[in-house]
């Protein structure tokens, strides 16, 4: 269930116990990942400043997973070109690998029970008693089950604090192929997402989020871009340069770059265009990562994963609205925020998943987001008044 997904707690020691750093300005990175953070479903309403995270994971019944489970293997993947020296400070720079403890690798029984993703639903109710009903999804991204209905419910989401958005920037952030075996660790991930946010907001931006694509165009093949949608606009060229200039120092050491010849392709475009926004949102909350085969551990690594991060203030008044077809994720929206599609009335839901069979012979009208509304429940024929 997606209210209550928070970070698994992880604590971030040096290999030989030692909390020194000999990078200078990586603070972030070895800083310990010990924080809860929020789903935007829980967040939304409170409009405080922080940050949020959407996790991959929303059946409620399937334990969670730690996510370090498989990192360190993942990162063992030496690739042939690099020499030792060059490895370990990537490694260094990006994370600090051996921090798992025995205590975090739970693993049998935090592993999915393998009951079907759709099999249950959630019913749930307004105080005027309007009822709605929820599937319950496994929301991962290479499942095909639920993928359609799963990115319907990430758009409903983040729309409630986006819609606060007046001039919205996109910025694609696309790392060389040398360094991505290094990213191929949901650790590595959110420290770079963490990184990114903070620079933005030190450098004056007030709503930001962030979504990784962990696959591009290509199957298969590992292709980490991390996406950003803030409350940016029109910069001159000069401005331009010294923001991807300030995001590359904060993202790839120097030396990096320099050992290369290469840097970070860094994409910034803006609008205040309501359908190009939604085709933006929609484009960063859809699944990449769409064949369990293309990298299984990498798949189960990122269980559990807070893809979609928000950073910033959320309490301000809507900026822009939906226009033609897209007008149908309104609905949604509210449901996203907990609220009922039509009334607006907060839904109280049950807290025991029914199955879906039972469910759907109620003759349920799917919304969207496998979201359904359903008839109310007739009053008992002895309550009838008589005419
Ligand atoms: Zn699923």
């Amino acid at each position: 269930m997606e209210r209550e997904s928070h970070l698994n707690t992880l604590t971030v020691n040096s290999p030989d116990g030692s909390s020194s750093r000999k990078h200078s300005g990586l603070s972030l990175i070895t800083a310990p990942l010990s924080r809860a953070e929020r789903t935007p479903e829980v967040a939304a309403v409170s409009g405080i400043c922080g940050e949020g995270g959407e996790s991959l994971k929303t059946l409620s019944d399937f334990p969670r997973t730690n996510l370090p489970l498989t990192a360190v293997a993942v990162l063992d993947d030496t690739p042939g070109d690099h020499t030792k020296a060059h490895l370990k400070s990537l490694r260094a720079y990006y994370l600090d690998y051996e921090a798992t403890s025995p205590a975090d690798e739970k693993t049998q029984s935090q592993k999915p029970t393998g009951k079907m993703c759709g099999s249950l639903a959630l019913v749930g109710a307004t105080g005027s008693g309007k009822r709605i009903a929820k599937r319950i999804c496994c929301g991962r991204e290479p499942c095909e089950r639920c993928r359609e209905q799963s990115h319907q419910r990430r758009i409903a989401r983040v729309l409630p604090r986006l819609f606060q958005i007046d001039s919205m920037a996109y910025i694609v952030i696309t790392w060389l192929v040398e360094v991505r075996p290094l990213m191929r660790n949901p650790k590595a991930l959110a420290l770079l997402g963490k990184r990114l946010r903070g620079l933005l907001r030190r450098r004056g931006y007030r709503k930001i989020y962030t979504r990784w694509h962990p696959f591009g165009d290509t199957p298969g093949v590992y292709h980490p871009h991390l996406n950003v949608i803030c409350d940016g606009e029109y910069l001159e060229p000069e401005q331009l340069a010294d923001l991807k200039n300030s995001i590359r120092c904060e993202l790839l050491p120097r030396s990096m770059a320099k050992l290369y010849g290469k840097d970070l392709v860094i994409h910034y475009d803006y609008t205040q265009d309501a359908k190009r926004k939604m085709h933006w949102i929609k484009y960063v909350s859809k699944a990449t990562f769409l064949e369990r085969e293309w990298d299984e551990e990498l798949a189960s690594a990122l269980y559990g994963f807070h893809n979609g991060c928000f950073a910033g203030t959320w309490n301000d008044t809507p900026k822009w609205r939906l226009t033609g077809t897209d007008k149908k994720f309104n609905a949604l929206a509210r449901l996203g925020e907990g609220l009922h599609p039509e009334s607006g009335e907060p839904v109280t839901w049950d807290s025991k998943p029914l199955p879906w069979v039972l469910v759907k012979m109620e003759n349920p009208v799917h919304i969207g987001g496998w979201w359904y509304t359903l008839p109310p429940i007739r009053e008992p024929p002895g309550r009838c008044r008589s005419p």
